[in-house]
C-alpha cells in the first residue's frame, strides 16, 4: 500500500490555519481549485507558541472581549468570504456601523472624502472634490485638475506609490490624504510602498498609461462585484466575538480533520533529506514530502538557512516595521463623540503619537451590551520607532492627552492595554514584486518547499486567506 504524503506547515498564523485545514479536507475556495479528501495526505502543523491564529488574537478586557491584534477583514475577496462560508460561521459575521472616517488635520477631525482609492478621489471632477476644500489648498486642488493635461509617467518596472500620486496629482494630496491612510495599514510613509504590490489597480492605470481619472472610469466598468450577499456592500467585517472566532473555527475543524498540530513546538530548521525533508524542532525531526513556511519572513530566513544561503538573504532582506496598540476602556457616559464614524487617522503634519485611532465601541456593534467604550489607538511607524522604545506608561500618558485633546472626554479610563507588535507589518518596497518571483524560483529549484503568507503577498488577512488556498492548490497538484 502506498504511504500517504506528508506535509508540514509551519507557522499557525491565518496563513498556516487556512492551508492546513485546505491540504486536510477544506473544500477550494476558488473556482479553479481541487479538495483533497481528508486522508489524502498526513498534515502536521507546527507553532512555536501555544496559540494558534498568529496576529489573532483576543482578550477578556473589561466586560468585553478586544481583539489584540487585528480587527477587521476585507470583504471584497471572495475566498475570503467562501472561508467564512465553508465554516459556517455566516451568523457570527457583524459590520461596522458606520462607513464613515475622520481625519485629524488642521487642528480638527475633518469627514473623509466618500468613494477614494486609498484616499485618490475615484472621480476627479469639481463636485467630487468639494469635500476636499477643507483639507487642501486651492492650488493643491487645481493642481489635481491638471491630470489630464500631463504626458504619460513612463513605465520604470516599480515606483512608489507616493511618487506617482505626486507625479500625477500633486504633492499635496499625497501628504494630505495618501499618506495618512496608507500609514494606518502599513505603518510607513507612501513613499516607501511599491505601487505594483500595493495597489495594483493603480499599477495597471500606470502602465497602461492612462490619466488616473480614465483609469479608474474604465476599471470601475469592468468591476465585478465580488462581495456576496454575506457581506452586502460592507466593505469590512469582524464576528460577533472578534476575529478569534475565525482562527477558534479553523482549529476546531483542523482537529476534526486529524490534522497533527505540534503547539510550542518551534521548527529550528529546515535540511533535504534522502525522500524529501527533514523538520528539525527542539526535541526531535519529523520527515516530510513537502514543506510551507507561513512563518514571518525573518524567521522563515532562519530556518532555509541551510538549505539555501541565496534564499535565505532573499528572505532577510525584506523588511519588517513595529507598532503597538492602547486599548482604552472608559465608562461610556465619560465619552462624548462628535459624530457618528468609525475614528480618524492622524495628518503627519500633527506631529502626534498617535497615527490612528479606532472608536471601537461606535464601529461595532459587538460592543453595545459593555457599560464601556472601547477606544484603540494606533502608536509607532517606520519613521518614528523611537516611541515604542518608551515604557507603556509613557505611552499611555501620550496617548490619552492627545485623545482628551481631540475628543471629549470626562474621566480617567477604567483599564488600558498595551499590545506590542514587534517586527509585524512588511513593508513592500518598490521593486517587492521582483522579490517575490526571486524566492518563487529559488523554491522551485530546491522542490516541493512554498513560502507563503503576509511578507510576500498581501498584509491584509483576506490576501492571506486567498494566498493559503493557492499555495494549496499548488501543493495538491504537486502530491497527486
Ligand atoms: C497591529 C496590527 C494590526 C493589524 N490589523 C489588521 C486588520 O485590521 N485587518 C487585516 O486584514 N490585517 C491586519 N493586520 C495584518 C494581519 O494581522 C496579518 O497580515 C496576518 O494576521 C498575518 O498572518 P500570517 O498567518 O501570515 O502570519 P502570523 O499571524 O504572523 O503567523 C505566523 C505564525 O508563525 C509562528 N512562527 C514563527 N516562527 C515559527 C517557527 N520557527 N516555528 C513554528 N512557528 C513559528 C508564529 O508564532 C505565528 O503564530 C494587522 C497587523 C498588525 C501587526
Amino acid at each position: 500500500m502506498n504511504k500517504k504524503p506528508k506535509i508540514a506547515v509551519i507557522g499557525a498564523g491565518i496563513t498556516g490555519l487556512t492551508t492546513a485545514w485546505r491540504l486536510s479536507g477544506g473544500s477550494a475556495l476558488s473556482n479553479s481549485g481541487s479538495t483533497p479528501a481528508k486522508d489524502d495526505f498526513e498534515v502536521h502543523l507546527f507553532e512555536a507558541t501555544s496559540h494558534l491564529g498568529g496576529k489573532i488574537m483576543g482578550e477578556d478586557f473589561c466586560d468585553t472581549k478586544i481583539d489584540l491584534g487585528p480587527e477587521s477583514i476585507l470583504s471584497r475577496v471572495p475566498q475570503t468570504l467562501n472561508l467564512v462560508e465553508k465554516l459556517g460561521l455566516n451568523d457570527q459575521m457583524i459590520f461596522p456601523n458606520s462607513k464613515k472616517s475622520l481625519i485629524w488635520s488642521k487642528g480638527k477631525l475633518n469627514e473623509l472624502p466618500k468613494d477614494t482609492m486609498m484616499g485618490i478621489p475615484r472621480k476627479i471632477r469639481i463636485s467630487s472634490l468639494l469635500p476636499l476644500v477643507s483639507l487642501m489648498s486651492p492650488i493643491g486642488l487645481i493642481r489635481m485638475m491638471m491630470e489630464p493635461l500631463l504626458p504619460p509617467t513612463g513605465a520604470p518596472e516599480d515606483i512608489s506609490v507616493g511618487e506617482f500620486i505626486k507625479k500625477r496629482l500633486g504633492k499635496e494630496l499625497v501628504n494630505v490624504l495618501v499618506d495618512p491612510l496608507l500609514s494606518g495599514v502599513y505603518a510607513c510613509s507612501s513613499y516607501d510602498l511599491s505601487l505594483a504590490a500595493t495597489l495594483p489597480a493603480l499599477d495597471v492605470i500606470r502602465k497602461s498609461n492612462r490619466t488616473i481619472k480614465a483609469g479608474i472610469k474604465a476599471s470601475s466598468k469592468t468591476k465585478t462585484n465580488i462581495a456576496t450577499t454575506i457581506a452586502g456592500d460592507n466593505i469590512f467585517f469582524s464576528f460577533k466575538d472578534g476575529l478569534s472566532v475565525l482562527t477558534d473555527k479553523l482549529e476546531q475543524q483542523l482537529i476534526e480533520q486529524d490534522v497533527v498540530i505540534h503547539k510550542q513546538t518551534p521548527v529550528y530548521k529546515v535540511k533535504k533529506s534522502s525522500s524529501g525533508w527533514e523538520v528539525k524542532t527542539p526535541n526531535e525531526s519529523f520527515f516530510v514530502d513537502s514543506i510551507v513556511l507561513a512563518t514571518p519572513a525573518w524567521q522563515s530566513s532562519q530556518i532555509v538557512e541551510d538549505i539555501s544561503s541565496e534564499l535565505a538573504l532573499e528572505l532577510k532582506g525584506l523588511n519588517y516595521t513595529s507598532v503597538a496598540l492602547v486599548t482604552f476602556a472608559y465608562k461610556k457616559e465619560a465619552i462624548n463623540l462628535p459624530i457618528k464614524a468609525n475614528g480618524f487617522v492622524v495628518s503627519k503634519q500633527e506631529g502626534l503619537t498617535t497615527t490612528a485611532c479606532t472608536w471601537s465601541s461606535q464601529k461595532w456593534p459587538r460592543f453595545d451590551n459593555s457599560e464601556y467604550f472601547i477606544l484603540r489607538a494606533s502608536v509607532g511607524n517606520k519613521d518614528n520607532q523611537e516611541i515604542l522604545k518608551q515604557s507603556d506608561e509613557e505611552i499611555i500618558q501620550k496617548v490619552q492627552t492627545e485623545l482628551e485633546n481631540i475628543i471629549s472626554i470626562s474621566t480617567i479610563p477604567a483599564a488600558v492595554k498595551v499590545s506590542r507588535w514587534n517586527f509585524a507589518l512588511p513593508q513592500y518596497k518598490p521593486g517587492h514584486l521582483s522579490k517575490i518571483k526571486k524566492i518563487e524560483q529559488l523554491c522551485q529549484s530546491l522542490g516541493k518547499i512554498s513560502i507563503t503568507g503576509s511578507s510576500l503577498y498581501g498584509i491584509g488577512i483576506a490576501s492571506c486567506i486567498a494566498n493559503a488556498d493557492k499555495t494549496s492548490i499548488k501543493i495538491i497538484s504537486q502530491l497527486s
